[in-house]
Formats: structure tokens, sequence, C-alpha cells
């Protein structure tokens, strides 16, 4: 049995407020893997700024060499909305016999029970929720049964379980960085320097 590690997200563009909670997640909870998955469009939010094969190019470049986190550009392949229900049944089919961690920043989780299938997700993984700076993570009522209050909490059944986890705070959002490339800004050490030499060759986020 595996344990993966499932971040959704824009990724537009990764930074290090993505990536250093998800090593700190791999390491807390021993998990084999992370696979990150940008999403095609979120059902919640706006299109993307920068285009799909961008934003898998980027995150392609950051963690080029890192076998414990997997960059996975299925849902660009599905048409429509990424809808992580779709995802995790995929999962599910693929890998029956391991255990699925999604794993998603205070703020998305705050809004979880407005996810689309969410009863099926966490029928299906386990969730972990991480601090993010102006978002320490509240359970949506209908989830808070589900809270473990150890890890080894989720040890004790395949799914079903949610783990919060405290990881270092950096206060670094995709959008931040959209407005400072826009402005010309110094994008160095917000994000892995293979990432920001993608970004800025390309010019993705200039007025
Ligand atoms: P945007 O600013 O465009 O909203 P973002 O920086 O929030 O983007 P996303 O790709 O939307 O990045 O985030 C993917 C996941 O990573 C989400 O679950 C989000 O909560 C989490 N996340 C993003 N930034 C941080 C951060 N600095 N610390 C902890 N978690 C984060």
């Amino acid at each position: 049995m595996r344990r993966i590690g499932i971040l959704g997200g824009t990724f537009d563009p990764i930074h290090f407020g993505h990536l250093r909670p998800a090593v700190e997640v791999r390491a807390a909870l021993a998990l084999d893997a992370i696979r990150l998955l940008p999403c095609r469009v979120s059902p919640l939010r706006d299109e993307p700024a920068a285009a799909p094969e961008h934003r898998l190019a980027m995150l392609d470049a950051a963690v080029a060499g890192e076998p414990d986190l997997i960059v996975d550009g299925r849902e660009l392949d599905r048409p429509g909305p990424s809808y992580t229900a779709d995802t995790l049944a995929e999962f599910r089919a693929e890998y029956p016999d391991d255990r699925l961690y999604l794993i998603m920043g205070g703020d998305a989780f705050a809004a979880f029970d407005r996810w689309d299938r969410w009863r099926q997700i966490l029928a299906s993984a386990h969730i972990v929720a991480t601090y993010r700076p102006g978002a320490p993570p509240t359970a949506p009522e209908p989830v808070r049964d589900a809270l473990v209050d150890a890890p080894q909490g989720l040890d004790e059944t395949p799914a079903g379980r949610i783990w919060i986890q405290p990881v270092t705070q950096l206060d670094i959002s995709a959008t931040a960085i959209r407005g400072l490339a826009a402005r010309g800004g110094d994008l160095r050490y917000l994000m892995p320097e293979s990432a920001r030499h993608h970004l800025e060759e390309h010019r993705l986020y200039d007025a």
C-alpha cells in the first residue's frame, strides 16, 4: 500500500508557498509521493491568466529531478471545468489498494462543503488542510466530525478523515506574483528559478 498525496491548484504560477508545504506534508505523513495537478478551469474561480501549457511547463521545471513530486496533467486533458470528484474517481480506479491524501490550503478547505460532490471526495480520500497565512483552516460545519486530532487517526480508515497540518508560513500567492510581474518587479526567491525563467522568457503576466 502506497500513500499518495494529491495537490491540486491553478499553479498560475507555481511558487514556494505550494512547494514547501507540500514537502512538509509529505514528511509529516510519510507519503510516498505528492502529485501536483494543475486544473484546466476551477469550477469556483475565474479563468487562469496563463495558458495550460505554460502552467504545466513551469510546474515541470520547478520539480524536475525531484522523484517525490510528480506533475500530473490529467485535468488539463479533460475538457471543461476540473472537478476533483472526477479526478479522484480516476485515481481510485488506477490505485485501488493505495491511500489517497487530498492536500489543500486553509482558504480552499474553508469552502470544501461547496465543492461539487464533496461527500464522494471525502469517501475516497483523506483530506490534509494546511495553514495558509491569512487563512488558518476552519472546518466547514458538515465535515467537523471527520477531524482527527493526531495524524495517526488517518491510518485507522482508508479514507474519510481530515487532518490539519501546521506548515511553515510563507505569505506568497500567485496573485501577488502576477501583479509583481505585470509591474516589471523582481520575482526572485518567490518561486523556483527554473519556473521564473520560463515565466519571464514568455512574458506570461506582462501588463
Ligand atoms: P491565486 O493567488 O491565483 O489564488 P494561489 O497562490 O492561491 O493562487 P493556487 O494554485 O490557487 O495558488 O493554490 C493551490 C493550493 O495551494 C490551494 O490549496 C492553496 O490553498 C494552496 N496554497 C497556495 N499558496 C499557499 C501558501 N502560501 N501557503 C499554503 N498553501 C498555499
